[in-house]
């Protein structure tokens, strides 16, 4: 029996996405207690879910018999009061993750182009060969994205195009000014994503909404894994013209975001102080990283985000060597960058033992 030649060929030279490893997953490797080990490797909120968000979620379990509201009604009138923009102009997605799967399905195919940043997340590029097209991809220009030379890139088979800012795996942004210019020079038959995944950690991030009131091909993605510590329920959305997100609710599933995880993001729009301790506790973490890394003499690419790239040597020896010390970090040579390790930001104490688990693995 051989399923791989019953298999789309696709399928076979698909590249797959490798996660940060779970906690269990590490103790039961190196037979550690798992009380022990941080996980510093995926970007997760190490103050855990919004308080307010937990409660409903919990809450809403106790309809779990009952199907989710496919349209996800009370979250979009809640995000269109929050964010000033109409119901209509919001898609909700299994994760973020997912809406960009539905752009996929909705507006990419073979022969098509779909450009994108390098290094930046590599789930457009994922998404993008799953729909048979061809990732363009443009290198960084000082850790960012270099949008003249993005805009340079595209053809008459360009579909969409991506921009991470702040950018997963560098944390670094571009201006409003940029991004505006960017975008409003895009040909008519382009689509701009801009993926603001880490956006409400950022003070005065980047405003695209006037780009989308004015019917501007803008969709901007944000997500309730992050800021709002829901990652495992898997909830994220995104923002545009009401005719394009029309266009993505006819590719996802019916019920493609779950009740427990629509009732936490409602409570979430509403845990502002949560959410206001988390950016500030944030910014005190990076200062703090910061001068570990100048103390320890180790290069690092300055973050508005919750993570940071920093420059340790081998990436492999020493996410290899911290993990064995109960600290999980990501290494980056997946994304062209053997020499560096991307850290999230912890908590103050989580910070503390990651610098010394990090000059540890440096000796
Ligand atoms: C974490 C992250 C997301 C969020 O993905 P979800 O599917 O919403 O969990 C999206 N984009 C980037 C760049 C990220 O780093």
């Amino acid at each position: 029996m051989n399923f791989e030649s019953l298999a789309k060929p696709s399928v076979l030279t698909q590249p797959v996405y490798e996660p940060g490893k779970p906690i269990e997953y590490v103790a039961r490797e190196l037979g550690l207690d798992p009380a022990g080990i941080i996980k510093l490797a995926s970007n997760e909120n190490p103050f855990g879910p919004s308080p307010l968000a937990l409660a409903a979620a919990k809450q809403a379990l106790e309809h779990g018999e009952l199907y989710p509201d496919g349209g996800c009604f009370a979250l979009r009138q809640k995000l269109a009061a929050v964010r000033g923009l109409g119901a209509d102009q919001f898609v909700i997605g299994n994760g973020s993750n997912e809406i960009i799967e539905l752009l996929g399905h909705a507006f990419v195919g073979a022969g098509d182009e779909v450009v994108m940043g390098a290094p930046a997340f590599v789930v457009y590029k994922l998404v993008t060969l799953l729909f048979g097209a061809r990732a363009v991809e443009v290198p960084l220009r000082d850790w960012r994205h270099d949008l003249p030379a993005i805009a340079a890139a595209i053809t008459p088979r360009t579909k969409l195009v991506y921009v991470c800012t702040p950018n997963n795996p560098t944390g670094t942004a571009n201006t409003e000014a940029e991004l505006i210019a960017f975008i409003e020079a895009l040909p008519d038959h382009v689509i701009a994503i801009v993926d603001e995944a880490y956006a409400e950690y950022v003070e005065n991030a980047p405003d695209l909404r006037p780009l989308i009131r004015a019917g501007r091909k803008v969709v901007c993605l944000r997500t309730f894994s992050k800021i709002y510590g829901l990652a495992s329920l898997r909830i994220g959305y995104g923002y545009a013209a009401a005719d394009l997100c029309a266009l993505l609710n006819r590719v996802r599933q019916p019920f493609n975001v779950n009740a427990i995880a629509q009732a936490a993001a409602l409570a979430a729009l509403d845990d502002h102080a949560f959410a206001e301790r988390c950016a500030r506790e944030n910014r005190a973490g990076l200062r703090q990283i910061e001068d570990g890394c100048r103390r320890l003499g180790l290069a690092f690419v300055p973050s508005v985000a919750n993570f940071m790239l920093i420059r340790v040597g081998d990436g492999n020896r020493v996410f290899d060597a911290m993990q064995r010390s109960g600290v999980i970090v990501r290494p980056v040579k997946s994304y062209g960058l053997p020499e560096w390790v991307r850290v999230t930001v912890g908590t103050r104490e989580q910070n503390e033992r990651l610098l010394a688990t990090l000059a540890a693995a440096l000796t």
